[in-house]
C-alpha cells in the first residue's frame, strides 16, 4: 500500500508542480506585457517632455550666443566713438564684414551658429583671401539698417548707397525696441537683413522660426519663434511674426517701424 501511495503522492504532486509552473510561466508572461505596456506608455509621455527640455536649453544657448555677439558690438561701438561694423562685402581681409571685425571682441567663431541650426558654412568667396570669421557657419544676419540709409535720399534698395555705411548708437532712437541681429537660413550666406530688399531676398533668408517648432518644416502654421538681440544689449525670443507685427523691430525711422510687411 504504502509505493502506491507514494507514487499517487508523487503523480499528484508532479500534476501540482506542473500546474503551479504552468500557472507561474502564465503570470510572469502578462507581467512582461503589462511592463513593456507600461514602458510604452511612459516613454510616450516622457519622450515629448524631453524633446521640449532639450529644445529649451539649445534655446537657452542660442540667447547666450546672442548676447555675446551684440555686447562685442557694443565694445566694437566704444572703440570707434559709438559706430556699428560697417557695411562691407566680407571679400578681402583688409575689409572684413562684422562677423571678423567683431571676432577680437567675441573670441569664439563657435558662438555664430545657433545649436538648433544645421552647421552648413556659407560659400568661400572667390580666390582672394577672406578672413575666417567671415567664412564660418554662421546662423545670425545684422541689421542692415534699409531705413535709416535709404528714405533720406528717397531710393529703393541699393547695395551700392549701403556700402560702408555704418549706424551710430546715437542714430536709434529706440536701442530696447531696435533689432541688430537675427537668425537666418543656414544654407544663406547673407550677412545682412535688408527688409527694404523687397520678396525673394531677406524676407526668406531670414527664419523666424528656429525655434520652438511644431514640426521640422518652417511655415507660419507651425509657429515657433527666433532669438534676436537689440541695440541696447539685452537678446529675447519672440514668436513668429512678432518682430514685424505690430511694428517692424528692424526699422529705425518712426514711419517705418509702423509699416506692415509688404508695405
Ligand atoms: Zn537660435
Amino acid at each position: 500500500m504504502k509505493p502506491v501511495t507514494s507514487s499517487s503522492g508523487r503523480q499528484q504532486k508532479e500534476r501540482s508542480v506542473g500546474k503551479n509552473s504552468a500557472t507561474r510561466c502564465a503570470f510572469t508572461l502578462v507581467e512582461l506585457l503589462v511592463v513593456i505596456a507600461i514602458i510604452a506608455i511612459l516613454a510616450a509621455l516622457l519622450l515629448p517632455v524631453l524633446g521640449r527640455a532639450r529644445e529649451s536649453s539649445l534655446k537657452a544657448s542660442c540667447l547666450n550666443n546672442h548676447r555675446q555677439i551684440i555686447t562685442s558690438t557694443i565694445l566694437y561701438a566704444d572703440d570707434t566713438d559709438g559706430a556699428y561694423p560697417p557695411r562691407t562685402r566680407g571679400m578681402d581681409q583688409g575689409h572684413p564684414c562684422w562677423p571678423g571685425r567683431l571676432l577680437r571682441y567675441y573670441s569664439n567663431i563657435g558662438l555664430l551658429v545657433c545649436p538648433s541650426d544645421r552647421k552648413i558654412p556659407p560659400p568661400a568667396s572667390g580666390t582672394r583671401q577672406v578672413h575666417p570669421a567671415d567664412v564660418a557657419p554662421r546662423s545670425y544676419m545684422i541689421n542692415g539698417w534699409n531705413d535709416f540709409f535709404l528714405a533720406p535720399k528717397r531710393m529703393p534698395f541699393n547695395d551700392q548707397i549701403l556700402f560702408d555705411k555704418a549706424i551710430r548708437e546715437t542714430d536709434l532712437d529706440e536701442p530696447a525696441g531696435t533689432i541688430v541681429y537675427g537668425e537666418k537660413n543656414a544654407d544663406s550666406a547673407h550677412f545682412f537683413m535688408d527688409f527694404m530688399e523687397g520678396e525673394g531676398n531677406a524676407w526668406q533668408e531670414l527664419v523666424w522660426n528656429m525655434h520652438n517648432r511644431n514640426s521640422q518644416a518652417r511655415e507660419e502654421g507651425n509657429r515657433g519663434g527666433s532669438n534676436y538681440s537689440f541695440a541696447d544689449g539685452h537678446a529675447e525670443y519672440i514668436g513668429y511674426g512678432g518682430t514685424f507685427n505690430p511694428v517692424n523691430l528692424w526699422a529705425v525711422l518712426e514711419q517705418f517701424r509702423h509699416l506692415a510687411k509688404g508695405n
